[in-house]
């Protein structure tokens, strides 16, 4: 630090939006501040912050305080990783301090030092030595690792790949005494030219060239192709490289769950190089992954959204699996897309992006259509096996079992006869969405949403799938008129599990939704089964529709079709075809081509003609200029204000208050208040108000504008209230 700053910019860890000044602390900073913490007074208190800025000159600030300790003695963020943050803050409309404490693990949130994640070592002791050399007797699990330990310190990580539960006898080894913890500065572990990589195919040779010629710069790739074209190998191959030349890569999937086969084909390849940030690990676990990537000791970082913010100091290549998946996206308060933060750190980095998909978001295409983006395409399955068939089948006027049509049931009977497996798709949990009452028509609806609520039978429960909210099914609580009669309208999940076992008495029946699946492992064993064919016929939600393959399943069953088509959400065109195609994907291998049977009562609506074509590009072309005509996202910039009180009135008055306090500006559309498309919801009543723009920076103008105003409205005090940039859902 050349001249010690007057003056430092500090966010803090607030849900303030703006950043705030502060003298240095007495002694001065011992470092260059810049990405350490600091812990700063604030309000009548004090809290902990980072330095995002410093400054040389005092600003004109009266009464400005000092910083009452520095935490670091180096920045636990790097400069890229500080202003990417700042950018996230910015753009996603959210206070900057809680976006750089969302970032880091909890424990250096709660203020523990850096050194504390460093990872464990353990050394052999002189105890342990004299153990070793016969002085006691040694279990064969204690005498490997002992042995191992006289060879130099044990690495954690190391550790994992051995044959047996490490943990325990590490305990117990050190409980002795004849291990013990030592702090040991990390060294890069870079893998073993992995084994099991594939010789590419032609297709996959030109996408890896791409990636690979746009090393060092940035650039970003939609690499298009379906299911099992073979675009987890390309990411393999261009993975192997960048750590051949010594760098990092980060990749993305959406669900680490649905993920299992892709992270374990990472780990064959690469071993302890590659580790995977997931939600099952504890918070310890996940700071020393993030400790030992921003020490640059791991090579590959796999994991979901939030590993976006990983530090990644030697960063090479980022690649985003299933890039359209919404799981991108989080919801609730720091509403950002991972996606698309990764294209802007990719940028910063100057470093290259793959954005992976079978069926590209509407944003990539769009992207793509304009130059943007590259294209890379695979067009076919690499092991050779055949696009499955999609067939519309017309369910007018047919008789209809549990949801399942004649033609479907005739199907299954075939795959049956020849010990095929089928794959019933079905977007609904539960065993039916309604249930009325004959004798008065009441419905049985949730008292705390605009919703009804849906009949669990094998529960015996009544539950509704927006707050949760559960009522018990007895006569005593249900009496809506002296005569209940009850029946249902809707097919969910349970309910075409319980018609599948009356219908084929011997198939094996498996359910895979999140009530079946709610154990640890669930899903796991689930897939074994499958996969060992201990299961003819599958029911399941969208679980079944990502990342894992089903050689066996030769038929796939779309059972309702038309609750997609017609859904108010504007995505929901988009979402339908892209999850019918994933579904479709999972069917049919060389020796057994695939049938997709899709139900509907609208066989000629024109979006499902160009998705049972297999035709995404020409369904996008349709979808993007719908979206244009409509002025909708991509095609214009949106986003979203929504407020939500107990009080019936209030959002709807705070947002009022907001639209007419806003400045008129020719380019930015603002539609609303109205209310969200569910009102009332967990008790709360919602509203909404819309501000639209084609262009993104008067958006972003307004938008400033609007928080100034929105955070010195009297009226929001009665609510509460966010902006969402880039929302998945208008309403
Ligand atoms: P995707 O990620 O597009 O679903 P994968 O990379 O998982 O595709 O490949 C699908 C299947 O094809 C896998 O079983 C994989 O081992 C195999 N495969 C991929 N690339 C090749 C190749 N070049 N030669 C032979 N088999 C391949
Ligand atoms: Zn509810």
């Amino acid at each position: 630090m050349s001249v010690p700053p007057a003056c430092v910019q500090v966010a803090v860890f607030a849900p303030v939006r703006r950043l705030f000044d502060y003298l240095p602390p007495p002694g001065g900073f011992a470092c260059d501040p810049r990405g350490c913490r600091v812990r700063v007074p604030f309000g009548r208190g004090e809290r902990m912050g980072i330095v995002v800025a410093v400054a040389a000159s005092t600003p004109d600030h009266p009464g400005m305080k000092s910083v009452f300790a520095l935490l670091d003695d180096e920045p636990v963020l790097d400069p890229t990783l500080l202003a990417l943050a700042r950018w996230a803050a910015a753009y996603y409309c959210h206070p900057p301090g809680e976006v750089f404490a969302a970032l880091m693990p909890v424990e250096l949130r709660r203020g523990a030092a850096l050194r504390s994640l460093r990872e464990p070592a353990y050394a052999l002791t002189d105890a342990g030595r004299t153990a070793l050399a016969g002085g006691s007797r040694l279990g064969p699990r204690q005498r490997t690792l002992l042995t191992a330990a006289a060879a130099g310190p044990l690495r954690r990580a190391e550790l994992d790949t051995v044959s047996f539960d490490v943990s325990r006898v590490l305990a117990g080894l050190c409980a002795r005494t004849w291990l013990a913890p030592v702090a040991l500065d990390v060294a890069p572990a870079m893998p073993a030219p992995g084994v099991g990589f594939l010789a590419l195919n032609d297709a996959q040779r030109v996408a890896l060239d791409a990636l690979l010629a746009a090393r060092g710069h940035f650039a970003v790739h939609l690499l298009q192709g379906v299911t099992g074209s073979g675009k987890t190998e390309v990411y393999l191959h261009a993975a192997r490289a960048v750590l051949a030349a010594g760098r990092q890569v980060l990749m993305l999937i959406p669900e680490i769950g649905l993920s299992e086969q892709l992270v374990e084909r990472f780990r064959q390849r690469f071993g302890a190089a590659a580790a995977v940030l997931h939600s099952e690990l504890s918070e310890r676990e996940r700071a020393l992954v993030w400790a030992r990537a921003r020490s640059g000791d791991v090579g590959i970082v796999l994991g979901t959204r939030s590993a976006v913010w990983t530090p990644l100091p030697a960063l090479g290549l980022i690649v985003v699996d299933e890039e359209h998946d919404p799981a991108f996206k989080q919801e609730e308060g720091f509403r950002y897309s991972a996606r698309d933060v990764a294209v802007m750190r990719a940028r910063d980095a100057a470093v290259p992006v793959v954005l992976g998909t079978a069926t590209p978001s509407l944003e990539s295409e769009y992207n793509a259509r304009r130059g943007r983006y590259h294209r890379l395409v695979l067009p076919q399955r690499a092991g050779g096996a055949a696009a499955p068939t999609l067939l519309g089948v017309d369910v007018r006027g047919m008789k209809l079992l549990g949801g399942l049509g004649d033609t479907l049931c005739t199907a299954i009977d075939e795959r049956l006869a020849r010990g095929e497996q089928t794959l019933l798709f079905l977007n609904r949990r539960g065993y039916a969405p309604v249930r009325m009452c004959h004798a008065c028509g009441h419905i049985a609806q949730c008292s705390r949403c605009d919703a009804h609520l849906v009949l669990h039978q094998a529960r015996e429960r009544l539950i509704c799938h927006h707050c949760g909210n559960e009522q018990r099914l007895d006569a005593s609580r249900e009496a809506c008129c002296p005569t209940p009669d009850w029946f249902t309208l809707g097919v969910g999940t349970e309910q075409v599990e319980a018609v599948l076992r009356e219908r084929f008495p011997g198939a094996r029946v498996l359910r895979i939704d999140r009530d079946t699946m709610r154990r640890k492992g669930a899903l796991e064993r689930a897939y074994a089964a499958v996969r060992d064919r201990r299961v003819d016929v599958l029911v399941g939600t969208q679980m079944l529709a990502k990342g894992h393959d089903f050689p066996g399943v030769t038929l796939v069953g779309v059972v309702d079709a038309d609750s997609r088509l017609f859904a108010v959400d504007f995505r929901a065109g988009e979402r339908f075809a892209q999850t019918l195609l994933q579904v479709a994907g999972r069917a049919g291998r060389a020796e057994a081509p695939g049938l997709v049977l899709v139900q509907t009562h609208h066989p000629s609506h024109p979006l499902l003609q160009l998705v049972l074509r297999h035709d995404y590009d020409a369904f996008a072309a349709a979808a993007l200029a719908e979206r244009d005509d409509a002025g909708l996202p991509p095609c214009v910039a949106l986003a979203v204000v929504r407020a939500e009180a107990l009080d019936s009135h209030a959002p709807q008055r705070f947002l009022h208050r907001l639209r007419t306090a806003l400045p008129a500006a020719a380019e930015v559309d603002i539609a609303g208040p109205v209310p969200a498309a569910m009102e009332k919801r967990a008790g709360r009543y919602r509203a909404v108000l819309m501000l639209s723009s084609r262009r993104r920076a008067a958006l972003a103008r307004m938008l400033d504008r609007l928080l100034a105003i929105g955070d010195s409205l009297p009226e929001r005090r009665r609510v509460r209230w966010h902006v969402d940039v880039d929302p998945q859902e208008a309403a």
